[in-house]
């Protein structure tokens, strides 16, 4: 018995023109031949197959894959609800439970680019062991950070607490010590936060270099000696060229860099992930899920910016990858992994066409490059069948309700959604007021 899935329009996530799908067979889990033709076309079905979906009038495409996907952050409203009040017993059964709602969205993929204890490692192995239901992870763990760095949120006073998702490593041995205690513990990926936003530091906005050149390349070379893979979170320009210099293999963000600086990151061929869901959500929406008016404002000061040279870097010829930062309050689990592939057309130019390339083949990089991403002979038979056309508009990827049928590796996933509508109160917080209570405020003016 062949499981087949017949009929429908193949886009098939290599960047190649549409076409029309005869059938495409699974065997143990992956592709083992993809047939296209006419609609007149009368050659018979493979014999012994067992048609498992009928995709006339459906787009038949992979799975998405969501390069930049916190498993650990449990829709974190802020940095404290990120880093201390969830145990570590319960951040990986949340995140155990997250990973289906991201799953039933049609996500096959992702790559968890840094969280806290080894939450993304023990929801991968739980999934891979078929214990529950989820996508397949590249996992990271704790980003290496130092004082000028993302993840070091606290004061000096406070430090980076264990329950974070930061790391400090302020000199050589502990980041080598770092490196080695997360290989051990199954990494797939280390995570290095490169850069970080501290107004102290640049009080214009921005973002500063966490580390040297020479401290990277360390951090960067032990990982390599022990076969794991490096990323880093990198808003400063100067912070992408000292990554590239390092050896990193794929970069997050990039949306400070100069114009030299994307001509460095296109000629060294090295992936970019801008993630700019997480900050269009909060400069179009912030307000409906009470971000402050400051806070938008500043957004959208640096998505000008961003738009501006990452678009320029879309067409200087870099490689570019989907991932949305998906896990705090402004990007829940399961709602808005599609969304980087409309931003990619709406903000960087791209065709739909080449924004689902970028959701899938080229997103796969961070998370199997050979086995995802693509529906091709030889990968896993993670396929989507959605009730339209996304090259007409890419955003009904991100209409659950156009989901037809979720198949990872040949089997399919019940989308049963009851599930996604459950929610609990967060875990706790300590905040009182979101603004201030004056006398004038209640009596008016004296
Ligand atoms: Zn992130």
């Amino acid at each position: 018995m062949t499981d087949i899935i017949v009929n429908g329009t193949l886009i098939d996530g290599t960047g190649a023109p549409p076409a029309q799908l005869r059938w495409l067979a699974i065997v143990d889990g992956r592709i083992a031949e993809v047939v296209c033709g006419p609609a007149n076309d009368s050659r018979p079905l493979p014999p012994n197959a067992n048609i498992l979906f009928d995709a006339r009038d459906r787009t038949v495409m992979p799975g998405i894959v969501d390069s930049h996907c916190h498993i650990s952050y449990g829709v974190a409203r802020g940095m404290e609800e990120q880093d201390l009040y969830a145990s570590a017993e319960y951040r990986a059964i949340r995140g155990m439970w997250h990973a289906g709602e991201v799953l039933r969205s049609g996500v096959t993929s992702i790559c968890d680019p840094g969280g806290s204890w080894n939450v993304a490692i023990a929801v991968r192995d739980a999934i891979k062991a078929g214990m529950f239901e989820g996508p397949r992870i590249a996992a990271a763990a704790r980003y290496l950070t130092s004082h000028t760095g993302l993840a070091d949120y606290y004061p000096t006073w406070i430090g980076a607490p264990r329950s974070g998702v930061g790391a400090l490593t302020n000199d050589v041995q502990s980041m080598l010590t770092e490196v080695r205690a997360q290989a051990k513990n199954g990494v797939d990926l280390v995570k290095i936060a490169a850069s970080g936003e501290s107004s102290i530091l640049s009080p214009g906005g921005g973002s500063v270099p966490a580390f040297r050149c020479d401290e990277l390349r360390i951090i960067v070379d032990e990982a390599h000696r022990l076969g794991k893979r490096v990323t880093a979170h990198a808003r400063s320009g100067q912070a992408i060229v000292d990554c590239i210099d390092a050896g990193v293999d794929w970069l997050q963000h990039g949306d400070f860099m100069t114009r030299e600086q994307v001509g460095k990151l296109a000629d060294s061929g090295i992936p970019l992930c801008p993630a700019l869901t997480l900050n269009v959500n909060i400069a179009q929406w912030g307000h409906l899920a009470g971000c402050s008016q400051a806070r938008i404002d500043r957004i959208k000061r640096d998505l000008d910016n961003s738009t501006e040279i990452l678009s320029y870097a879309h067409r200087q010829g870099v490689r570019m990858m989907c991932g949305t930062d998906s896990g705090f309050a402004v990007t829940p689990y399961g709602e808005w992994h599609a969304r980087e592939m409309e931003l990619f057309v709406s903000h960087l130019g791209m065709s739909p066409l080449q924004a689902i390339s970028c959701g899938t083949k080229e997103a796969a990089f961070a998370v199997d490059p050979e086995g995802v991403g693509s529906l091709e002979k030889g990968r896993w038979a993670d396929v989507l069948i959605i009730n339209g056309d996304p090259l007409q508009d890419i955003r009904i990827l991100q209409d659950k309700a156009r989901i037809d049928a979720v198949f990872k590796g040949g089997a399919p996933i019940g989308l049963d959604r009851r599930a996604n509508a459950i929610r609990w109160p967060w875990e706790k917080s300590l905040e009182i007021s979101h603004g201030e209570l004056r006398y004038e405020m209640v009596y008016g003016a004296r």
